[in-house]
């Protein structure tokens, strides 16, 4: 789930409605029919996209939530707005002569609307209830809708080249005016828009921004090609289109910018009146016989128009009540609640910084010799950071191994659309060897037992050897030479690579390091004793984070870090987790008053308890009772008594205000996951990999450290 600043969009709603502005009064015509050509006909065909993208962004999430009948009150509201502009547009429209059949009247409301600018309205209707109530079709579908639009739009030139094409979409114009609706035009729009809200960004801003741009680029090009070899029939859709307004709302959302419900609906309004303005601004011209000096000049018209649109639109907004939202009673507690975002988490939550973990993976490239890789350790759903989501920004870095500790969290990660290599470091069992066929998962060849298992499958798995070097966990023990080398001539096992694990390469101590020099001494001369075998040992890796950072210039292939790529390990590292829950009520201790479980907390003074909501069974570790602190407000606030399973409680008798609802940090900036983890008697993996399955994981993209 991404967090929802969305004040972007809101801005960009705006500039849209001045597109749209454009679009219908031409204000460079005059300067150049070209530069006229590529505003009106190109760069403006971005606004009602956008409108639709929006719409699906708000209202795809809603209706997978609540069900289709989330759809009922946007096609109610939906509906009254367009009957209402329609009754707004008959006059004009009859004084232009409009007397349609039934059929007429049909095909218009159904699909092109009743005056030039309102066929935006049934499309968005219609493609909206497309969209909802087929939502297991996706892109393929939509995709291809927007392919049969596009040639009978921008590319109907090639269409009308066949004559069977050419037949077909006569008939089809026979229902519709053009392609440009809800059928063609709209769904795609929507649904790429609802989509955005169940994709992370993969990038940052800066990313998107300059994407955005080079799309557009490519769009202009796009235009201008349509218009040299005349293809078009109306110039609304484009090839590139859908790629230009993907990358643009990524990167408006990434400008994280407060949300602006007023400019969401002064845009809607000015959408609506405008070309009554442009009517109004012809009527007035001629009255005071200024008609030659304004409908002359393109520029002062369209300038005319847009400031008319939107002193219209602002009147509008303050004194109908139409399109205003209801006043909500504000609730008693100050929860954080806007509008547009009823899923931002309430409880108990961890914000994890992308960036982050981008930035870390650049410091430990910086650390690896020439040829060394990452495989990056996304055991435990990545140390509690979310799997999936790590190995898509690992992915988007380049880094294409990864290692989990089971099968199944190998096969999960695949599922969810990993490519590259899987290792799997744990212990597999012959009742998953299938499963790792199937994923393409890369297993351990953990010890001669195992081995014996993992060659009987039957299909030969492909698989790394773990050895032995003094850990005395899994691996064969690193004497055992002749049984590794036995290993890679056995054609029932596709062996790729051979590793070993440090057990103590975090320690500054002589000894330690000593041993540590060991181990790598003995793998390298497992490695020399295969080469001289004529074996081609495979890809090596030994160093996990702290081996990454104190050993380096190890010749190996991979490096496996876990903990350092999420931060957590000091020096130029960047964590990528904030955890934070929220004060659910306070409470004035007098002194003797005792609180919590077994009474382990005993007030010395008046005392002011928050209660947190958040207990072990999210994490919090329950050595934390007496110990540890949480921040409030930047200030520390240490955690009294015992911590319970969902609540704990902490002393804010020194912190200023604190009431229910406000934000509190339990790891993050000015409380590090190592100094809580020390607090608690562990270590920040432990501490991270705990964290509970209710705590809900945001992803944000921040650059700034
Ligand atoms: C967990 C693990 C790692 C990653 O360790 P960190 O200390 O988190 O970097 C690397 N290799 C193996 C075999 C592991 O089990």
């Amino acid at each position: 789930m991404t967090d929802r600043r969305t004040g972007g969009l809101d801005w960009f709603r705006l500039w849209c409605a001045l597109l749209v502005i454009a679009n219908h009064t031409s204000p460079l015509q005059t300067l150049s029919p070209d530069a006229d050509h590529l505003l009106t006909q190109v760069l403006a065909r971005t606004a009602v996209p956008f409108f639709l993208m929006v719409t699906g962004y708000f209202l795809l999430p809603a209706v997978e939530e609540k069900g289709r009948k989330a759809l009922l009150p946007f096609l109610q509201k939906g509906l009254l707005l367009y009957a209402g502009v329609t009754l707004l547009y008959l006059p004009l429209q009859l004084y232009k002569g409009y007397r349609p059949g039934p059929l007429q009247i049909l095909r218009d409301l159904v699909f092109d609307g009743t005056f030039y600018h309102l066929w935006y309205f049934p499309a968005l209707l219609l493609g909206a209830a497309l969209v909802c109530l087929l939502p297991r079709r996706g892109l393929p579908l939509w995709g291809l809708l927007y392919l049969l639009g596009l040639l009978g739009d921008s590319y109907y030139g090639l269409t009308a080249a066949l004559p069977a094409g050419k037949t077909l979409y006569d008939v089809l114009f026979l229902c519709f005016d053009q392609t440009r609706n809800g059928l063609f035009l709209a769904p795609i729009f929507l649904y790429l828009g609802g989509r955005l809200t169940k994709t992370p960004p993969r990038r940052d801003r800066r990313f998107y921004g300059w994407a955005a741009l080079a799309a557009l680029l490519l769009l202009t090009g796009e235009g201008l090609l349509v218009k040299g070899l005349e293809l078009a029939r109306y110039s609304t859709m484009y090839l590139s289109l859908p790629l230009v307004m993907w990358l643009l709302f990524r990167w408006l959302c990434a400008l994280e910018l407060p949300q602006r419900p007023s400019l969401r609906r002064l845009s809607t309004v000015v959408y609506v009146v405008h070309p009554w303005m442009i009517v109004a601004v012809r009527g007035c011209a001629k009255v005071m016989g200024l008609s030659e000096l304004v409908v002359g000049s393109p520029f002062l018209f369209f300038a005319l128009v847009t400031l008319s649109s939107f002193g219209g639109g602002v009147l509008w907004c303050r004194f109908l009540p139409l399109n205003r939202p209801k006043k909500v009673p504000s609730p008693p507690l100050a929860l954080p609640r806007p509008l547009d975002a009823p899923r931002s988490p309430v409880r108990c939550w961890a914000e994890v910084d992308l960036s982050a973990v981008r930035h870390n993976i650049g410091v430990l490239r910086r650390c690896l010799p020439e040829g060394c890789q990452l495989m990056a350790v996304v055991k435990a759903d990545g140390y509690g950071h979310g799997a999936e989501q790590i190995a898509r920004a690992c992915a988007a870095q380049g880094v294409d191994a990864f290692a989990v500790a089971t099968v199944e969290e190998g096969t999960a990660l695949r599922r969810s659309g990993v490519s590259g290599d899987i290792l799997v470091l744990g212990r597999s069992f012959p009742a998953e060897f299938s499963d790792a066929l199937r994923y393409d998962l890369t297993l351990t060849a953990a010890d001669d037992l195992h081995a014996g298992e993992l060659a009987a499958f039957g299909s030969p798995l492909r698989v790394h050897i773990a050895v032995d070097t003094g850990m005395h966990r899994l691996g064969f023990p690193c004497g055992d030479m002749e049984s590794i080398a036995a290993l890679y001539r056995n054609p029932q096992l596709k062996v790729e690579g051979l590793y070993t694990h440090f057990c103590t390469a975090d320690s500054g101590e002589r000894e330690d390091i000593a041993y540590t020099e060991e181990q790598a001494r003995a793998f390298f001369s497992l490695v020399e004793f295969l080469r001289g075998q004529g074996i081609t040992p495979g890809v090596l890796h030994l160093q996990a984070s702290a081996g990454i950072l104190h050993y380096r210039g190890l010749p190996c292939g991979y490096a496996r870090p876990g903990l350092a790529l999420y931060g957590v390990g000091g020096g130029d590292l960047r964590p990528a987790l904030t955890l934070k829950c929220r004060v659910a009520a306070v409470r004035t201790l007098s002194p003797g008053d005792t609180a919590g479980y077994e009474r382990a907390f005993t007030a010395q003074r008046p005392t002011r308890l928050a209660v947190l909501t958040i207990g072990y069974a999210d994490g919090l570790p329950r050595a934390l009772g007496g110990r540890g602190y949480v921040l409030i407000h930047g200030k520390a606030a240490p955690i009294v008594g015992r911590v319970c399973m969902d609540q704990t409680l902490a002393d804010v008798t020194e912190i200023g205000e604190v009431l229910p609802g406000s934000e509190v940090i339990v790891i993050g900036p000015g409380l590090p996951a190592a100094a809580v983890a020390k607090s608690a008697g562990t270590i920040p993996n432990e501490l991270l990999s705990r964290l509970g399955g209710r705590v809900e994981r945001v992803y944000r993209e921040t650059s700034s450290p």
